[in-house]
């Protein structure tokens, strides 16, 4: 039989702030365990906690990534659950009034996938299970840290849609500071909601939840194994259980963790201790002002309006730091294809593999290096050397330049004077250039520099080389 394929997900990702989201507790990650707890964050009985109200701005930069309505009267509430890494017994999170509502993301394929809310949250402590006779190992420093969640419609119908949605909300949320999302630290994480239902047919079918899936491998991986089962428990003639599962990466499958069935009533209710959150129009507007465009917008200008291939645009917005570079290169030097050259080919590889870097370069010199070979005054080769030494001595580079004498000091008009005493006195080059000029072009140019000791411009005295010698 034929399905579509339904998927809805949860995504969550930690903010960027420097404490935690209802203590003064550092929000960093790799201290030693149960360093950063106060007894706020780890639950102790009548401790009060207080908002953060650069969590609260950055839960709302990321509605306004996303095209959501900020509510201007939000509310924390309490979900109440018992585990082990929440000592309080109930996490803090939002749900009737959630400060995010609504927006979405237009996919490649045309697609807009509407979100359903972002609301802020609380993150759990971490447990290492050590084994049945040592027993699990509690660490509350993750406790208390801020969290987005961004919950989306089940609009999604394939593994490659999820895929590329994961990956424009972290360019977003990298790009306007809200979350670094580094995957592999858990800093986002997503869980699936996945059914099948017969093609066409407007009833969903019963879905399944797949929890903290922490690689977009791993979330690509476990949708396509899911789609099979549920087909071959549909093909069966049987029924979907609603329940969550667990997927192991390792074994690329997925095994059943909960069943709906046992699943809690959260009891849900505002927390008495936190006021509600009022979030005024200028909050909003000035937040608003704060926002970097965002890399879609900037890939969209780069191919529209500076005509760049889809593909360096791509590679340009990779971090705000490249895009913001380029952006100011261009500002200097009207020049966007050969800057996005250089930058792509030439200063991207001094930097490669590293995770934050910046360029050891300013702007202003490597522009200045661009013009310096468009202008023709040295050649790609020399101008790439002459970055090497401005990186490495800070100087100027026309000032380094002049002193390493790579300034082409040769003119045009003795370049031609040069050419035109080659062809008067050796008849048989002349003779070769005419039948095959592409076998004696390289020995012209290679008199011409040996003649001016390596000064003239290589690139130049090839252009000049036909004029003399085809006449
Ligand atoms: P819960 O709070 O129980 O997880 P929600 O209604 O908030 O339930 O939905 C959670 C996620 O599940 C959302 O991302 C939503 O889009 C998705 N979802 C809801 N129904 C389905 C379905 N039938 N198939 C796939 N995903 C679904
Ligand atoms: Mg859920
Ligand atoms: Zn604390």
């Amino acid at each position: 039989m034929n399905y579509d394929v339904v998927i809805g997900l949860e995504i969550h990702a930690e903010l960027k702030t420097k404490t935690k989201v209802f203590c003064s507790c550092k929000n960093e990650f790799g201290a030693k365990p149960n360093e950063n707890t106060c007894p706020v964050c780890t639950g102790m009985p009548g401790a009060l906690p207080v908002i953060n109200k650069k969590a609260v701005e950055l839960c709302i930069k990321s509605g306004l990534c996303f095209g959501s309505d900020i509510s201007l009267y939000a509310v924390m509430e309490r979900k109440n659950y018992f585990y082990p890494d929440l000592s309080k017994a109930y996490q803090i999170s939002q749900m009737v009034n959630p400060i995010c509502i609504g927006g979405g993301i237009k996919l490649s394929n045309g697609k807009f996938v509407r979100l359903n809310r972002i609301h802020l949250e609380e993150d759990a402590g971490k447990l290492t299970h050590i084994s049945k006779s040592v027993g699990t190992l509690v660490d509350y420093n993750r406790g208390g840290t801020p969290l987005i969640e961004i919950v989306t419609e089940p609009d999604f119908s394939s593994a490659e849609e999820v895929d590329e949605f994961l990956k424009r909300i972290r360019e977003a949320l990298v790009f306007a500071g809200i979350a670094d999302c580094k995957m592999e630290e858990g800093g986002m994480r997503c869980d699936v909601n996945l059914s099948l239902k017969p093609k066409d047919s407007v009833i969903f079918g019963t879905r399944t939840e797949m929890k903290n899936l922490n690689s977009f491998k791993s979330v690509s991986r476990a949708i396509e194994y899911e789609i099979k089962r549920q087909a071959e428990v549909l093909n069966s003639g049987e029924t979907v259980v609603q329940e969550t599962r667990k997927w192991d990466d390792a074994k690329g499958k997925n095994l059943t963790m909960r069943s709906k069935e046992e699943a809690q009533d959260y009891r849900y209710f505002p927390d008495p201790d936190i006021l509600p959150i009022a979030i005024s129009i200028e909050t909003v507007a000035k937040l608003k002002n704060e926002m970097p465009e965002l890399p879609q917008a900037r890939r969209d200008r780069y191919v529209q309006d500076f005509g760049l291939p889809e593909y360096d645009a791509q590679i340009l917005t990779s971090s705000k730091y490249v895009s913001d570079y380029f952006e100011k290169c261009v500002k200097l030097f009207t020049v966007p294809k050969k800057i996005s050259n250089w930058i792509m080919v030439d200063l991207l590889k001094l930097v490669k593999e590293q995770e934050e870097f910046s360029f050891p370069i300013s702007e202003e010199d490597f522009v200045e290096i661009i013009k310096m070979v468009e202008e023709k005054t040295i050649n790609k080769t020399v101008g790439l050397q002459l970055m090497e030494k401005v990186i490495e001595t800070g100087e100027k580079p026309r000032v380094l330049a002049d002193k390493m004498g790579l300034l082409v000091t040769i003119s045009k008009e003795q370049i031609l004077d040069l050419l035109r005493k080659l062809k008067a006195e050796n008849a048989k080059v002349a003779e070769d250039y005419k039948k095959t000029p592409e076998k004696v072009v390289g020995f012209i140019v290679g008199y011409v520099m040996k003649n001016t000791g390596g000064k003239a411009n290589s690139v130049l005295v090839k252009e000049l080389v036909g004029q003399v010698f085809n006449d």
